[in-house]
């Protein structure tokens, strides 16, 4: 008699889960990507208890088709790839399909939302992934409200850090989203708190200084080197000190390679960074892990070279007419 057996939908879940949700911030960066990928131009972000209680990502998006909402939270279910060409060059920041059914597992969610293309629209509410009611609404967008995180994973809730830890990460999470674009407004408010409100802007420098403020701003050295289809635009400060914020391709990622390649490239001490780096999709591989932070290059020595080649100019600062210019 064998011993092996396939593991029911529930586990499935909750094993899912654990490889998507590791905390509350896990939650808003799925939704805030999800938001940018359906072409929000304003998100907003709501969030009670540290996330334990509610998240709420609010977008005037293209929304979810009435038809398409309860697929939408199957595992594996995605309109952004169709087939393994789109898998070497995604242009979005979601592929897997994982996101909102992995979040559904461990939380209880309501979906409003409304295709463009459509009159009415669709409210939706799920328990630890399973459908309780489901009735027409009229919105504009997509509003997901996720309540009551880990209610039914108590392990994983028990390993949250402290509320000021976990509301940490989360405003480091939307940082790091407002930063990438700019061409987006948003806002976050926890416990009623307006954390962040920011009107869209044109440029990352002025990103930069709607999000960690003028004074930071202004003593920032900015860099950039492009070569072929390769560029690398960074922005240097000792008020960024003890920080380094890296985004390949537009999405926050974590390489340490590159974190360590800067500090010494610029002689620096610690890390005081943020760096914008744009290489061709198709030579980006962030099919590494659930969460996408991490990414496999085909040509890692290029981007090194661009960075040592930047530092060997003399570190400029930008002149306060340009930035003036850039701020205006
Ligand atoms: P992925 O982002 O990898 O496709 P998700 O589970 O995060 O997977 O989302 C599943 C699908 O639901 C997306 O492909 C998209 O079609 C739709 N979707 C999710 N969130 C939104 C949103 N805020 N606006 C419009 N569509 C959305
Ligand atoms: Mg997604």
């Amino acid at each position: 008699m064998g011993k092996i057996q396939i593991l029911p939908e529930s586990i499935v879940g909750k094993i899912a889960a654990g490889e998507v949700v590791e905390r509350p911030a896990s939650v808003v960066k799925e939704l805030i990507e999800n938001s940018i990928d359906a072409g929000a131009n304003s998100i907003s972000v709501y969030i009670k208890k540290s996330g334990i209680a509610e998240i709420k990502v609010i977008d005037d998006g293209e929304g979810i088709a009435s038809e398409d909402v309860l697929t939408a939270f199957q595992r594996h279910a995605t309109s952004k790839i169709k087939d393994d060409r789109d898998l070497i060059r995604i242009s979005s920041l979601g592929f897997r399909g994982e996101a909102l059914y992995s979040i559904a597992q461990v939380s209880k969610i309501k979906i409003i939302t409304q295709h463009i293309t459509e009159n009415t629209g669709t409210e939706t509410y799920f328990v630890a992934g399973s459908l309780k009611w489901q009735k027409p609404a009229v919105t504009r967008g997509t509003t997901i409200e996720v309540s009551e995180l880990f209610f039914n994973t108590p392990v994983r809730r028990k390993f949250l850090k402290s509320p000021y830890t976990e509301k940490a990460h989360i405003i480091e999470t939307f940082q790091n989203y407002c930063l990438a674009y700019p061409e987006i407004s948003f806002s976050l408010f926890i416990d009623d708190e307006e954390i962040l409100n920011i009107p869209e802007t044109d440029s990352i420098y002025k990103r930069i200084w709607q999000v960690f403020g003028v004074e930071l701003a202004e003593n920032l050295k900015i860099k950039t080197i492009s070569k072929d289809d390769y560029r690398v635009e960074l922005f240097l400060g000792d008020g960024l000190k003890g920080k380094s914020k890296v985004f390949l391709n537009r999405r926050p990622v974590k390489e340490q390679s590159i974190v360590g390649n800067i500090c010494k490239a610029f002689q620096l001490m610690q890390p005081q960074f943020i760096v914008f780096i744009t290489v061709p999709p198709e030579e980006a591989d962030f099919n590494v892990h659930p969460a996408k932070t991490q990414v496999r290059f085909c040509n890692p020595q290029k981007i090194h070279q661009l960075i040592f080649r930047m530092a060997e100019a003399e570190p400029s600062s930008l002149s306060s007419a340009a930035r003036e210019n850039m701020v205006a």
